[in-house]
């Protein structure tokens, strides 16, 4: 149950980098996994609002893989009495809602009987206050606790939708694609200033379907997917400081500072072969 970034795939094709940084960016995709960990963050439908919350992240070390944690409503007995509980303020999630739980290095999400439904990539798990199986999870699933009550006019009558990221997947990492969006961008940007008449690789803009060029004002966002300033600015606006990558689906904080990571990210450069196709 796993979206796949089509596009990013195609992109990522059709360039053949050597073989040293094909290597190094195939190293840094899978970084040595020494604690378990998930995370939520608020999935925003293209149409649709929903219940809005903070990112939350639980990690633990390998040794108590085996606990599960809750999720549910917000009570104040609830809260204290399990810290590693996940907990919204929506009235239409249950006190014991669901949970997720890692068990031979897979994670897995169980309903525990709630009123209102959990659903996985919008597949309910089980009937009203029915317990559910265990159901697997996959990074980049969907979890949605309950379905919007009075139209969800109200935030605390909205469902909760939650993207699930597992073991650290949201870290920096680079990737092929990142490093050839990034010359992509370089090049645009060198065509630009040093008037090159060589043709700049070209990608689209997935708004409007019109490629993105020189001297145009662009937005880069984190994963390296590209958007005409002008085409993403009324999306970046109403959300900010969150946005859903439209190609990707991935979950950023736009209000991180650019120290942040920073180090890490120039380490990670340091060893991936950048490819310079600038003159
Ligand atoms: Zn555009
Ligand atoms: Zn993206």
């Amino acid at each position: 149950m796993q979206e796949t970034p089509q596009v990013a795939t195609a992109l990522a094709d059709q360039t053949v980098l050597p073989d040293s940084s094909e290597k190094a960016a195939s190293c840094l995709d899978n970084p040595p996994e020494e604690t378990i960990s998930i995370r939520f963050t608020n999935f925003v439908s293209a149409n649709g609002h929903s219940f809005n919350f903070e990112p939350v992240v639980r990690t633990w070390s390998k040794k108590n893989k085996n606990l599960p944690i809750h999720i549910g409503r917000y009570t104040d007995k609830y809260n204290g009495g399990n810290v590693s509980a996940v907990v919204f303020r929506s009235k239409v999630v249950s006190r014991r809602h669901a949970q997720v739980f890692y068990e031979g290095g897979e994670w897995y999400v169980q309903d525990l009987g709630s009123s209102s439904g959990t659903f996985l990539n919008h597949i309910r798990l089980s009937p009203p206050c029915e317990t559910s199986k265990p159901y697997h999870i996959s990074n980049n699933d969907i979890l949605q606790l309950g379905a919007d009550y009075r139209g969800g006019e109200e935030m605390h009558y909205r469902c909760v939708r939650a993207r699930i990221e597992l073991n650290n997947s949201w870290r920096i990492k680079l990737s092929r694609f990142n490093l050839e969006e990034y010359n992509r961008v370089r090049s645009l940007i060198s065509k630009a200033t040093e008037g090159s008449k060589e043709d700049a690789p070209v990608s689209e803009c997935c708004i409007c379907l019109t490629p993105v060029l020189p001297c145009q004002a662009l937005f880069v966002a984190p994963c390296s997917h590209t958007y005409h300033y002008w085409c993403i600015h009324p999306t970046l606006q109403k959300n900010h400081p969150y946005f859903n990558c439209f190609i990707c689906r991935k979950y950023h904080d736009l209000s991180t500072p650019v120290e942040e990571g920073e180090l890490e990210l120039r380490e990670l450069m340091k060893h991936a072969t950048v490819v310079d196709k600038s003159p």
